[in-house]
């Protein structure tokens, strides 16, 4: 159904759903699936809800991860290893890019870049993974190492990796993006610094002006975010509707299939990998019941939704995204 050359084009067929206007009705089938291995994270950011979450350690059955691939298979998605997780920490990470890429499937990775060595390196390069994106807080150094909770040695060593799969690949695959969030505490004139440096060492950098905090500040015990931080608290918007359910699927590592790739309370699940296809789950009463529900606006029914960040609305969301193989420098803002 899909013949994609490059990862943005699954992207690109959303883009043309919603500018038909067809994003109130389903896409058959979505054009790019996101699993999230493995529920655990070698870091502890301060941004994200997973590091005030008591998990469970649990991965994905590599059977099941085969049967599902298999699957997807029919409709040639986008793979996506993201969730709220480090995806190289799951067990079999090098069998699973091994049997995507040798399926014929495109493959996206976002990791935060600590644990890549020689031999993870190897295998990106080898399976000719198409794109990776590295991420990254802030705009300086001091201010990743803050808000990811790491010592300056790990950001020394996240470039040194980030470089060494750079000068490794071959035929130019993986594509390498870095990408940040940025908060009230960045300077704006350290942006072009950024986009600079990085560039030495990836085809992309993009920085985006807003980090999320609406969900530390209602799911955990940090009601003073705000001010221990020094940043002020978004305007909520009056209301929004979403139709992302009706394009996105994320498997996680229990097999259990939700609507929509943020899902990290659970609760916008529509069914169970082990239990039925995933195009039987896409289609079903249980999934067209959700979508109608957030497709209405009203997001406060689910966990996820209510906290949500397209509901707020950031004083300079200007994203700019810097391409270092045409120079193209491409800039947008959202509110
Ligand atoms: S969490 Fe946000 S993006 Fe996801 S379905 Fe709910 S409102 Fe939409």
């Amino acid at each position: 159904m899909y013949h994609f050359k490059e990862p943005k084009e699954a992207y690109e067929i959303t883009r043309q759903f919603i500018r038909d206007g067809k994003s109130a009705g389903v896409i058959e089938f979505p054009p790019y699936i996101t699993f999230e291995l493995v529920n655990a994270c070698n870091f502890r950011c301060i941004m994200c809800p997973a590091s005030y979450m008591k998990r469970q350690k649990q991965e994905m059955d590599f059977s099941l991860f085969k049967k599902v691939i298999d699957e997807i298979l029919r409709y040639g998605s986008l793979i996506r290893f993201i969730g709220y997780e480090e995806p190289l920490l799951y067990s079999r990470i090098k069998d699973a890019i091994k049997y995507v890429k040798r399926k014929g499937l495109l493959l996206h990775i976002t990791t935060n870049g600590s644990l890549l060595n020689d031999e993870t390196i190897k295998v990106f390069v080898d399976n000719k993974v198409d794109s990776i994106i590295f991420s990254f807080q802030g705009l300086t150094k001091e201010e990743y190492c803050f808000m990811r909770n790491v010592r300056p040695e790990m950001y020394d060593k996240v470039i040194a990796n980030i470089g060494v799969l750079y000068r490794a690949r071959k035929g130019r695959k993986p594509y390498i993006k870095i990408t940040t969030t940025t908060t009230d505490r960045d300077k704006i004139y350290d942006k072009n610094k950024f986009i600079k440096e990085h560039l030495n060492y990836t085809d992309e950098v993009q920085v985006t002006g807003f980090t999320h905090f609406i969900h530390i500040d209602q799911g955990s015990d940090k009601k003073n975010i705000w001010q221990e931080l020094g940043i002020s608290r978004p305007q909520k918007k009056e209301n929004v509707k979403c139709f992302i359910p009706n394009y996105e699927m994320l498997i996680k590592g229990d097999g259990n299939i939700y609507a929509c790739c943020g899902d990290y309370t659970d609760s916008l699940l529509i069914g169970r990998a082990a239990e039925k296809n995933l195009f039987d789950i896409w289609h079903s009463k249980k999934a067209e019941i959700l979508r109608k529900t957030i497709n209405s606006g009203d997001l406060d029914k689910f966990k996820n939704c209510a906290v949500c960040p397209i509901r707020y609305k950031y004083k300079n969301i200007d994203s700019t995204v810097v391409n270092s193989r045409t120079g193209r420098v491409e800039k947008f803002s959202k509110s």
